[in-house]
């Protein structure tokens, strides 16, 4: 018996009966069987570790991965279906976490200090540059001002960073410290971090990929800082922010512009403790830039 004599020889018998009327009854629409998903989301999904465990063993760079990361995030907000499979790992991907903390509308300095300390957070946890993450005695993120004016970037924690947990604090560090003091400026005013923020091992340059991996959280705390001004102490610094190949003594006494800020290069502190000839180009470095900010130094 098809469907509709069915239905038509029960009402007939309903009315036999006396009943008039039937309630309305809403059915739900039938639900489209789910897309099978293609073979490597499956897998992904059952085995959330196996793209970190894939960056480990070298088959996937950490700036490569994390670049795939960025382009299915989807601009609206909302997450698609194949992000929620991968945030679904025990390990939530640290990228996510940055995006969400930068793309805040920050309110005044303690929330900035708070989402720079939930990001420093993030940070201790890093083992992108396998082998800075196994030589650190920690990472050094940042310290200073989360609302300054003033941002300076160096290039990597040595020995007592390293040790101590706070960038700019050995030789070089108090070499910065008197050139902060003979410009009138307060270092507790200024928000200082590095290029990267864990120790390469013997104090060697740091390699291009950690430079690429680490530039997230640099970017992140530019952000947040929201600085008006930055400046680049010695090369790695310059051509990392800016993405230049020119040397520091090309790039100095003038201003270029990263995000909202005025953004000027001169040397590094270290190698002025190597080359003390060189200080005197950037006290000329420092009278161009205190100009600027309308504080003129003898
Ligand atoms: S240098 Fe930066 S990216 Fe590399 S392990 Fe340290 S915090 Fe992570």
């Amino acid at each position: 018996m098809n469907s509709k004599r069915a239905i038509a020889q029960l009402l007939q018998h309903l009315a036999g009966v006396g009943v008039t009327h039937v309630p309305h009854v809403e059915f739900p629409k039938p639900v489209k069987p789910a897309t099978k998903p293609a073979p490597a989301e499956k897998k992904a999904a059952l085995n959330p570790g196996g793209t970190e465990r894939a960056m480990k063993s070298g088959r996937q760079s950490p700036a490569k991965s994390n670049l795939a990361s960025e382009s299915r995030r989807p601009s609206s907000g909302l997450r698609s279906v194949k992000e929620l499979q991968v945030t679904s790992a025990d390990r939530p991907d640290p990228s996510r976490e940055v995006q969400a903390l930068v793309e805040q509308k920050f309110s005044g300095p303690t929330h900035k200090a708070d989402a720079l300390c939930s990001l420093a957070g993030i940070v201790a946890n890093c083992r992108r540059c396998d082998e800075l993450a196994t030589t650190r005695k920690q990472t050094v993120f940042g310290v200073g001002d989360p609302n300054a004016r003033i941002m300076f970037i160096g290039e990597a924690p040595g020995a007592d960073e390293d040790r101590q947990g706070e960038p700019f604090v050995g030789e070089a560090g108090q070499l910065l410290n008197k050139i902060v003091t003979a410009c009138k400026l307060k270092r507790e005013d200024i928000y200082i971090c590095n290029v990267l923020r864990c120790r390469p091992p013997g104090n060697r340059n740091p390699q291009p990929q950690e430079a690429a991996n680490c530039r997230e959280f640099l970017d992140a705390q530019i952000s947040i800082v929201q600085p008006e001004y930055i400046i680049c102490w010695g090369a790695v610094a310059a051509q990392n922010l800016l993405n230049e190949t020119r040397a520091v003594g090309k790039l100095r006494r003038q201003f270029f512009t990263y995000n909202n800020a005025k953004v000027m290069c001169t040397y590094h502190p270290s190698y002025l403790l190597r080359n003390p000839s060189a200080k005197k180009e950037v006290w000329e470095d420092m009278k161009f830039f205190m100009l600027e900010l309308g504080v003129e130094l003898a």
